[in-house]
């Protein structure tokens, strides 16, 4: 990185893509790892009524996410639990923290608001509270790794679909793939 550095100043045309897959600007970088070493909520949750189970075949990222809905059909715990590369799993902290306590509904449409953020269909915003969501714009500049940022907030919506099925709720939407 500290070469390409030097280079730029006379760097001949080109060179800019392979700059880019270098990547994630530094201090984004910062925020995804340090959610990637102390991931917020990486824990199975006794008694979740969602337990949904969700992989990335192009990464070999694998989680599975849990939510314990309380009566009023709010998230009163939310936890996943996997393996994967940095990307998916600082992204599946943050998902935990982005729907913390939100109605089902309500963390249904937080899931496809993000989805929708990543593949570049609706602008970026960061969160209320939550600023280091921010570190994950990058990410949308990688098209192979916005499945990695997308898998554990797909899987959310995939258990929360379920669940409301299972509980006679009608629903129109289907489970989505990444
Ligand atoms: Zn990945």
């Amino acid at each position: 990185m500290k070469d390409d550095a030097k280079l730029t100043g006379d760097a001949p045309v080109g060179t800019q893509s392979h700059k880019e897959e270098h990547g994630l600007e530094e201090l984004y970088r910062d925020v995804i790892f340090e959610h990637y070493r102390r991931p917020h909520n990486k824990r199975a949750i006794d008694g979740a009524q969602i337990v949904t189970k969700g992989n990335n075949p192009v990464c070999g990222d694998r989680v599975t996410v849990y939510a314990k809905i309380d009566a009023d059909g709010r998230i009163e715990d939310v936890g996943f639990d996997g393996k994967g590369c940095a990307i998916c799993i600082a992204s599946s902290s943050l998902m935990t923290e982005a729907v913390q306590g939100k109605t089902l509904d309500e963390a249904g449409k937080i899931s496809d608001h993000f989805k929708a953020m990543m593949r570049n269909e609706v602008p970026f915003e960061t969160p209320e509270g939550l600023p280091d969501m921010e570190a994950l714009e990058g990410v949308r500049k990688f098209s192979v790794r916005v499945k990695c940022a997308t898998l554990s907030w797909t899987t959310l919506k995939n258990g929360i679909v379920e669940y409301k099925a299972g509980h006679g709720e009608s629903e129109t939407e289907e489970r989505c793939d990444l």
